[in-house]
This record gives C-alpha cells, structure tokens and sequence, in this order.
C-alpha cells in the first residue's frame, strides 16, 4: 500500500440530510418513547447503528438494474439474471428466492426439520432459533471455546467446536440429526469470522456421518475477506474465489439478501437436493410466491444480482472492516471493554465489564444505549438481558442473559470517516458519564420480544 489513509471506495451522487438534534430535544423524544429506543423516528436519530439490515446504500449500477427490472410473473428476464449471478457464486442447483432471510429459514423449517430433531450449529441467529423452534426442534449452539470468551481476541472465533460436534454425529442422539447448520460470519457471536480450515473439517464431519451441511451465509463475503486476512493458505485468493469455495463445501444455504445482498429486501434458500427443493417450492408457493419470483418484485432481483456482484470487492470490504476495527481501536483507547477482535459488521460494547455495578436486571445495556443517544444522537441496541432474559412472574428479578452487549451495527456503504469520528467522540464522552449512569426499570412490557416495545423508566 502506497497510503496509509484508506478512503471511501465511492463518491456520492444522492445525499439525504442527517437530522441534527439538541441535547434537550434528544431527551424529550426519549422520555415520549418512554426510554425505548425502537419508537424512535429516523428523523430523531443522527448516526443510525440499529442494525446493518436492509438499511445499506445502492450502487449507481443497482438503481440502474432496478429500471431494467421485468414484472413477468413468470420466467422474468430479472429472475434469469438473478439465477445466473447467484448461481455462479453459490454452485448450488436449485435457487429459490424469497422476502426475506427468515422467510427461507421457515421454508427450511417445514420440510427439513421434524418434530425432536436437534440441529447443531456455530451459534444460530435468533430468527433460526425461533423457526426451529417453533418447528419443535432443539437448536444447539457449539460454539468454539474462543468465542466464548468475549474480550481476548483470536483469528476465527465464529468456528464450531469439532469435538463437541463429532460427539453429537457419534452418539445415539445422531439420528435426530437432520444437517449441521455453520452461520459465516457469526451474527450473534460478534459477527466473528469461520475459517476455512473449520468449514471443510465441518464438510468431514457430515461426510462420515452422512448428514447434510448448510450454510447460513448472510455475510459470506465478510466472512471471505476475514479469510483472505487471517488464513495463510487464502493470502493469495481472490475473495470471490474464497466465498465460491465457502458456498461450494456446503450442500445449500439460506441467506438474509439484506446484509451481503448490498439490499434493501430480499433472501434465498439454496439446496443441491432436487426433492427437498421441490418441496421447498411448492411451500413457497403457498406462501411467498411463484417460484421465479419468491416474495420480490422483478426490479428487487435485478438489484440484488447486480448487489451480488459488487459485494466481493476488495476495496469495498478493507473499508468496511477497517471503519469497524477504526471505532474499535477509539473504544479501546478510551477503556471501553469490547468484543474482541471487532466483527464484520459491529462493534459490540460489553455493558456488564464497563458498568459492574448495574446488575443484569436492571440493563447495564439498555443504560449505555440510551447515553449514547442522548450523548449524541447515535442509536445502537442491547443485546442483553432486556433482549433475551427472562421475565419473572412475583416481581421476581429477570432470569439474565449470558451477557451484556450493546451493539453498534454500520450499515453497508452509509456512513464515512468524519461520522465515524463523530461517534468515536460520543464513546469518549459516555466514558466520562460512566459512574453516574444508571440502571432502568420496566414499567410495562409484552410477553414475547419484548425490547421491541417494552416501555421503562430510569431508576433514580
Ligand atoms: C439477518 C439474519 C437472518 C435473518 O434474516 P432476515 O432478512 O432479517 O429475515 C438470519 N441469519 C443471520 C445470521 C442474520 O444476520
């Protein structure tokens, strides 16, 4: 590298204001929302790190497919040229197109998974969770030993603990096993990298046990770069070449279009068996659509294919892993415990390192997202206890979750360097409230996913 200064790899030809709030304003929109941050309108917001789902920006080339989108219902021309794309990625045989990530994950649900199956994975992501569930199926996660350990870094904390996992394939249990699910990049471990090296013992493993290996592969090409950086033997690998070969080891995928899709909407499932593809369209008819269109409009699969296309690019992945590991490296400057090393996709903060005396049930999380709103205007989410622990009934404290995160998402090709400095000052900032944060209370919340809409006050 000839600069040290990685820049933007695009210039910007649409711009849409970014609203500009005062302090005062910030914390009457907050109290009218009673302190939860998802009733929040965009234009309240300044920095929006709620997710990086569906929220990232088209390429020139991407509205320009969209004009070349073809309604058919059937056959389109936009359907072919998706087909093509996404076949020359994946290599899989039978493509089929869907809203959204969860969408095909319900598919995948109804025809592959029976009622007391078990299905072994890295870390299931929460939609994955809940649709094999609600399948009646026991997801389990086997998440290497590295990724347990939220704070130490290491190369490819996304991997599946091969051991745990042949010990499932080798006991009586095996034949509740209907395939091993592998999630590149990790969502809900930090959006943490899986080696190739993992994948392709993880192909072994299925292989002498003979058992189907999919792919949940929302930010395979997050997952390529991480590769190309980390892997010794792929330093050398175009990381469109990596992400074939990721797609290649596997039987079929379910993804979320929305993240690596470089989309607004939209999802695929994948399989190479032709029966379970059949199947899988005639449910797709009944609830999606036909099978050349799946729950999108002619111009969204024109969009996603061109987005298909562009998403492996190199410049485009060193800035977005860079604009990570930047915020990163400014959390750690200012004492700030993260996850570590940063993720594709987030920084997550551990809410329960930085504040020790706000007790899970009081959402040590909850308070460092609502400083950071008021700080700044910079909207993240807890992932904790208010997301995933469990209400008592009795006024009994929450059963808490395993940790304490908040997390900052950045959506795809939004956001430039002097925004990410801007948020780097408001986590300098909540460095310096830190002792006088407080915990929350629920006044009043719902009996599922409840952080959505709970309503909560500060405690005093
Ligand atoms: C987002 C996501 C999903 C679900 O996709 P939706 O498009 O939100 O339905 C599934 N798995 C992972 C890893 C995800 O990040």
């Amino acid at each position: 590298m000839e600069f040290k200064t990685i820049i933007e790899p695009f210039k910007i030809k649409s711009v849409e204001a970014l609203p500009i709030t005062s302090k005062e304003q910030r914390l009457e929109f907050l109290k009218r929302e009673d302190w939860n941050l998802f009733g929040l309108k965009s234009q309240e917001v300044t920095i929006d790190l709620l997710t990086d789902s569906g929220t990232g920006s088209m390429s020139s080339e991407q509205w320009a497919s969209i004009m070349r989108g073809d309604e058919s219902y059937a056959g389109s021309l936009s359907w072919q040229r998706f087909h093509d794309v996404v076949s020359e990625l994946t290599g899989y045989k039978n493509i089929i197109p869907t809203h959204q990530g969860r969408a095909s994950e319900k598919i995948l649900a109804s025809i592959a998974v029976n009622q007391g199956d078990i299905i072994p994975s890295n870390s299931h992501f929460d939609t994955t969770r809940a649709n094999f569930e609600f399948a009646q199926s026991e997801p389990v996660d086997l998440l290497c030993k590295e990724g347990l350990d939220l704070l130490t870094p290491a190369p490819f904390k996304g991997n599946i603990d091969l051991e745990k996992l042949e010990d499932l394939l080798k006991s009586d249990n095996a034949k509740k096993v209907p395939f091993v699910l592998m999630t590149i990049t990790n969502n809900t471990g930090g959006g943490q990298p899986v080696s190739m090296k993992n994948l392709k013992a993880v192909r072994e493993l299925c292989n002498k046990y003979n058992k189907m290996m999919l792919l949940d592969a929302c930010r395979f090409a997050e997952n390529a770069w991480f590769v190309s950086q980390r892997e010794e033997e792929y330093k050398n690998v175009e990381i469109r070449e990596i992400a074939k070969e990721a797609f290649r080891l596997a039987d079929g995928c379910t993804i979320s279009l929305k993240k690596d899709g470089f989309g607004n909407i939209g999802g695929l499932l994948a399989l190479n068996d032709d029966n379970l593809a059949e199947e899988a369209r005639n449910l797709l008819i009944l609830t999606e659509g036909f099978p050349t269109y799946g729950g999108l409009a002619g111009r969204d699969l024109d969009a996603l294919a061109q987005g298909l296309k562009e998403i492996t690019d190199k410049n485009y992945l060193e800035y977005r892993a860079k604009s990570i590991s930047y915020l990163a490296d400014k959390a750690i400057q200012y004492g700030i415990p993260i996850v570590q090393p940063a993720g594709g996709h987030a920084l997550y903060i551990d809410a329960k390192t930085f504040l020790p005396n706000i007790p899970p049930h009081e959402y040590p999380g909850h308070s460092v997202a609502c400083e950071l709103y008021l700080l700044g205007g910079v909207r993240g989410v807890e992932l904790g206890t208010l997301a995933f622990g469990v209400a008592q009934e009795n006024g009994e404290p929450d059963k808490p979750a395993t940790h304490e995160l908040v997390r900052l998402a950045a959506p795809r090709r939004t956001y430039t360097q002097s925004h990410f400095d801007y948020v780097g000052e408001v986590l300098e900032k909540l460095t310096e409230k830190k002792d006088t944060l407080k915990g929350f209370k629920v006044i009043k919340q719902p009996k599922l996913l409840r952080h959505f809409t709970a309503k909560l006050e500060p405690l005093s």
